[in-house]
Formats: structure tokens, C-alpha cells, sequence
């Protein structure tokens, strides 16, 4: 685990901050919404880690000023249960809450999403719901996920062992040594072609662990056209990950 210590700048800007981290190698500048933080290895001296801000210090407040901008453009959802709609397998369904049932919620998902909650659950309505939803959609799509890489290891000879669907904050799958794979859970509620696209990628990880350009010419050849599901994460994935950030 990362030991950090943080404290604010001696800037005349509130939005930087210095992180201290032991496991840092070199000085870096990460922009965050809200923040600009400058991670610091532990026992560099402050003076070269402060001329380092003053030199790329106009570049981080123009990336924070153009992060900012982009967020303020996204339509925050202030409560899940309270959205008239609900995107699933890319496109937007009706979304219908109501409470009622004894205990455990209950899901259902089919021209619309009905959750059903327990009376009187007051503001943990929404989170209760939210987490329901997605324990709902991680055991769906782990079955769905399960017969696509069935289909395509066979096809594309690349074996993997367990499948995983959780939550992950900046990627869509993953694949590990041992060849288990990972897949974000918000890709159910993404078209199904993605979906596909995402579990091939990572099947051909098994073959080759990189991005080079062998890695893509085997994705092309089992997945001809991934250049558009491709397009389809850069427009629309990050909304989807901010508004379900659980
Ligand atoms: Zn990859």
C-alpha cells in the first residue's frame, strides 16, 4: 500500500496540492476535477519539486480549466431513483421505483427496469437501490459474458479461466496473468456490440499482453470492425462512468 502524506501548495492557486508518495519514482503532475496534484517520491527536496510546479504550472491549470469545463457540461444525476430512464444494452428504457416489497429488493429488467424497494428505507433509498442494480446486472452479465468468451475461445483459440464483473473506475476489462478475465459491469448497459468487442480484447491478451501492433492485428482478425465499438467507449463511456460512479 502507497504511504502519502499531503499538504497544500505555497502557491497563490488553492486548487494544488503536494502529495508525498513512497512509491513514486519521479516528480509528476496529475489534474483531477477540482485539483491539481503534484506527486512528489518521498525525500526529494521540496525546492526541486516546488521549480518543477513553476515551470509546468500554466500547462496543469489549462488542463483543470478544460477537465472542469467538460464536467460542468455533463448532467449530473443528483438521485438514481428518481431518472425517468435507464440506459441498457445502449439504449434508454423506462425506470420504475417503487416501494413496497418485504426485506430484499427486487429487480426486474426487461422492456423497462422495475426495482422494487422495502418500505420506509428514507435517504438510503437511493444508494440501496443503485447496489441492488448492480449486484443484478454483475450476475446477468457474468452469465452473458460467460457465452460470448465461450463462443470465441473456441473460434480464436485463446483459453481464459475465471470471468469477473465488477466495478472499475477508468478501464473496461482487464486481463490477468493467469488469464482471468475482468470486465467492467457498466458495459451491460452499453450496446451489445461493445460488449463483444471489449471480451475479444481481452481474450486476445492471452496471446499477446501488450498494445502493440501485433495485439491489434489479432483483434482486427477476430474482430473486424472494433474500431467503431472502439469510437463508441471514447463518446459515451465516460458519461457512463461518471453517472454510475457507485
Ligand atoms: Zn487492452
Amino acid at each position: 500500500m502507497e504511504a502519502n502524506s499531503t499538504q497544500s501548495a505555497k502557491s497563490s492557486s488553492d486548487a494544488i496540492q503536494i502529495r508525498r508518495s513512497a512509491k513514486a519514482k519521479r516528480l509528476r503532475l496529475a489534474v483531477k476535477p477540482g485539483l491539481i496534484e503534484l506527486v512528489v517520491p518521498r525525500g526529494m527536496a521540496e525546492s526541486h519539486a516546488l521549480a518543477f510546479l513553476d515551470k509546468h504550472k500554466a500547462w496543469a491549470e489549462g488542463k483543470l480549466l478544460e477537465l472542469n469545463d467538460k464536467l460542468s457540461r455533463v448532467r449530473p444525476v443528483e438521485s438514481f431513483t428518481a431518472c425517468p430512464t435507464i440506459p441498457w444494452r445502449g439504449k434508454d428504457i423506462p425506470l420504475f421505483v417503487q416501494e413496497g416489497s418485504r426485506g430484499r429488493v427486487k429487480i426486474t429488467v426487461d422492456e423497462t427496469v422495475q426495482i422494487m424497494l422495502p418500505q420506509g428505507l428514507g435517504e438510503a433509498r437511493d444508494e440501496v437501490a443503485l447496489r441492488a442494480f448492480y449486484a443484478w446486472v454483475c450476475r446477468w452479465l457474468r452469465v452473458r459474458v460467460a457465452l460470448l468468451a465461450e463462443r470465441h475461445a473456441l473460434r480464436c483459440n485463446l483459453h481464459h479461466r475465471e470471468i469477473r464483473i465488477k466495478h472499475m473506475k477508468t478501464r473496461w476489462g482487464s486481463c490477468g496473468p493467469r488469464n482471468d478475465i475482468n470486465i467492467n459491469w457498466l458495459l451491460a448497459l452499453a450496446p451489445e456490440s461493445v460488449l463483444e468487442y471489449v471480451v475479444i480484447h481481452e481474450l486476445c491478451h492471452i496471446a499477446e499482453r501488450n498494445h502493440s501492433p501485433a495485439f491489434w492485428s489479432l483483434v482486427g482478425k477476430h474482430y473486424p470492425k472494433y474500431a467503431e465499438e472502439r469510437r463508441w467507449l471514447k463518446f459515451h463511456g465516460g458519461d457512463l462512468m461518471r453517472r454510475f460512479n457507485i
